[in-house]
């Protein structure tokens, strides 16, 4: 099945999102991103897009000059968070501080922090639907890497949908390339030239996650399928285990599954 079917078939099974929903698509400047926006605006979805300004130098630059070259052709609205003006600090400033106090890696640090801005902007600009750009591969790696911690419950909550029923402050997430290889998504967007920034940014620090893509690059295909068709069966059963509840943090108001939100907990230092 090409890329389009499978994308359009995702969609539909899985409902993630109709032609009356406005879809924040949170824009990387990366291929896959790339590639969730250009699909939703061909299927004539109403679309806007948002891209994070970590502010992270040559890299991020080089990120918004692609995202506005893609917004310019595909014609989609872009708003643009830059974090230095709206929390005053850049990325690497939580990097240093969070990172040595926490113990946590440059990229959990970013996903914080990028969670908890996209829910608050998509609400800004009244979302009902947040697409990422995360493809089979990379969903195969988070199930992987949270057996191998001995938490599958962690990818309870995962899935081409993440949605909260009984919170309406939170936004569900929707990720049409779920079912997508990365190897298919790469040779779209050469297909299609669409601007995109190739390699990785050079601040990644999750050797884990590395190592656990290495061992799935020595996989075919049909294994990396597998490994998803095993992720949908213990959901099933997960589903049961699922805590779908949520409170608001106490200092920003952002949903949470605890008295004070993952972002706010690691700005407390
Ligand atoms: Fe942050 Fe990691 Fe993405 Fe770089 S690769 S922007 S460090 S999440
Ligand atoms: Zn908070």
């Amino acid at each position: 099945m090409n890329i389009e079917s499978k994308v359009m078939n995702t969609i539909k099974k899985y409902k993630l999102c109709n032609k009356k929903e406005k879809i924040l698509v949170a824009l990387s400047g990366g291929k896959d991103s790339a590639v969730v926006a250009y699909l939703l605006k061909k299927f004539s979805y109403n679309i806007e897009a948002i891209y994070i300004d970590l502010r992270i130098g040559r890299y991020s630059e080089n990120c918004l000059k692609e995202v506005k070259k893609l917004c310019g052709e595909l014609q989609i609205k872009l708003h643009v968070y830059d974090m230095k003006k709206e929390m005053n600090r850049t990325i690497k400033h939580f990097w240093k501080t969070v990172g040595k106090k926490h113990r946590l890696n440059n990229c959990a640090i970013c996903g914080v922090f990028k969670k908890w801005i996209l829910n608050k902007e998509a609400r800004k600009f009244k979302a009902d639907k947040i697409a990422t750009g995360h493809n089979l591969d990379d969903e195969a790696q988070t199930f992987l890497m949270n057996i191998f911690k001995g938490s599958p419950k962690l990818s309870a909550n995962s899935g081409p949908i993440i949605k909260n029923v009984s919170d309406r402050k939170f936004i569900p997430r929707i990720k049409p390339l779920f079912y997508v290889f990365e190897e298919d998504i790469r040779k779209y967007i050469l297909e299609k030239k669409l601007p995109f920034v190739e390699g990785k940014c050079p601040y990644v620090r999750d050797s884990y996650r590395v190592e656990v893509r290495e061992f799935l690059n020595s996989l075919s295909g049909k294994d990396k399928e597998n490994i998803i068709r095993n992720f949908e069966q213990l959901q099933n059963k997960m589903a049961k285990i699922k805590d779908d509840k949520m409170q608001y943090c106490r200092i920003c108001g952002e949903p949470s599954r605890k008295n004070i939100c993952k972002k706010c907990e690691l700005m407390r230092i």
